[in-house]
Order: C-alpha cells, then structure tokens, then sequence
C-alpha cells in the first residue's frame, strides 16, 4: 500500500458514507518508522501525521518542521502528566485524554501558554484493565468536567480490543459523542479504518498501510 492507495480508499469510503470529500482527517501514524519513510509521505505533500510517544516525536519533529511547513502533529498514545508542557509544544492534537489529574494540567498550561491543543477524550470502550481511556459508563462526566475548563473538546477516541468486533466499539464510541454534542470521532486502524468511516470517524490512524510494517527493536 502507499499513501496514494490508502487516500484514495479514504475518498471512496466517504463517497460510500455520504461524507464530503475531505472531510475524514487521514492521520499517518509514522511511530517507530525510519525517517527515509516519513521524509516519502512528506515529500509527497501530506502534512496529518501521528506518533504515540512523546520523547520519540521530540526526537525527529523539529528536524521535519524544519524542512516541511504546516505539520499538523497528532498524540495517539498515553501521556504521563509530567510531560504535558512537552506535548503542548510539539502537538496540534491529543487523543488521549483520560483524566482528571491530566484535564487539570492542560488547563493550567493553556491559561499560561494562551493556546491549546484540541483534545479527544480517549474511551476504554472495551473496559480492558490494562488500556488507557475513561470507562464507558464514566464517560459523560469526565466530557462535563473537561468543558468546565475551558478544554477545546474535539470528539473522542478509542482503541478496539484486538479480538473483538470494532463495529460494537465503534458504534459505542459513536452513541457517546452524538448524546454529548461532540462531532469528532477518532477510530479506524490499518485494518478497519473503512469500517470506521462507515460509523462516522472523523479521524483515522492509519500506520503500518501507509509505511509498511514497523521495524521493532
Ligand atoms: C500504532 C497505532 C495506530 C496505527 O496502527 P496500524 O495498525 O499500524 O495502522 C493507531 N492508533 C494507535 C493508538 C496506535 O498506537
């Protein structure tokens, strides 16, 4: 698969979805991928790109943004409170909020900064004891409390268990946004991001189908 190939799906799932061209936000996800790959998809103009670790995106973004203007940097992966100033500088978007301690923080350093990044509230949608995310039934609540300070609230996010129909999850995530008035939704992975398109994500993570398989150490 190339970027070509994946973008051209994403047009045909919105043309099947009833969704304007464009609408969905193709976020590749370059975590873990050799910089020559990433230079590729940048060099053939897109600028939506994902990376789920702080210190890793610290390490290669400034470089890019040297060479590429308008990167528009997404955060998929947990953040530890203590690096929030870290993720402010660096990122546009966070898809990982899932707490009270961490909303705090980001409206302290959006008070002193005087900008934010937008914000998706990441659901545990399949109340997986080891996954990051607000439980389901905890959802509105933590929504209400992030409004009540000030956070740009985009939509929400979530992450399917491996073994388990996205669909359902999907759906969950999509009933939690509508009830909530959120109009973002970010789900849909390499393998089922049309799917995802089907229930009304508004952001996909697509990796591996874009870069081909991360080289793990
Ligand atoms: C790695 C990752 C992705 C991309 O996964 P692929 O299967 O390679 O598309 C999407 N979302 C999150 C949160 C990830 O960590």
């Amino acid at each position: 698969m190339s970027l070509q190939d994946i973008s051209d799906r994403v047009r045909a799932a919105e043309r099947e979805k009833g969704a304007p061209a464009g609408s969905v936000h193709l976020i590749a996800v370059s975590k873990v991928q050799p910089n020559e790959r990433v230079d590729a998809v940048l060099a053939q103009g897109h600028r939506c790109f994902g990376e789920n670790r702080v210190q890793e995106a610290a390490g290669k973004w400034p470089d890019f943004r040297e060479t590429y203007d308008g990167i528009d940097l997404h955060l998929i992966g947990p953040l530890q409170t203590n690096k929030a100033r870290q993720a402010f500088e660096l990122f546009q978007s966070v898809h990982t909020l899932d707490r009270p301690k961490l909303a705090k923080t980001f409206a302290r350093l959006a008070q002193e900064m005087g900008h934010c990044p937008e914000m998706f509230v990441q659901v545990n949608t399949g109340e997986e004891p080891q996954k990051a995310g607000v439980l389901p039934e905890d959802a509105d609540a933590f929504i209400a409390e992030a409004r009540a300070l000030d956070l740009p609230l985009r939509g929400l996010m979530c992450i399917p268990p491996v073994n388990e129909e996205a669909s359902l999850h999907f759906a969950l995530l999509a009933k939690i946004a509508e009830r909530n008035g959120l109009k973002g939704l970010s789900m849909g992975m390499s393998n089922d991001f049309e799917k995802a398109i089907s229930f009304g994500a508004t952001h996909i993570r697509v990796g591996s189908a874009i870069f081909g398989a991360r080289v793990t150490a």
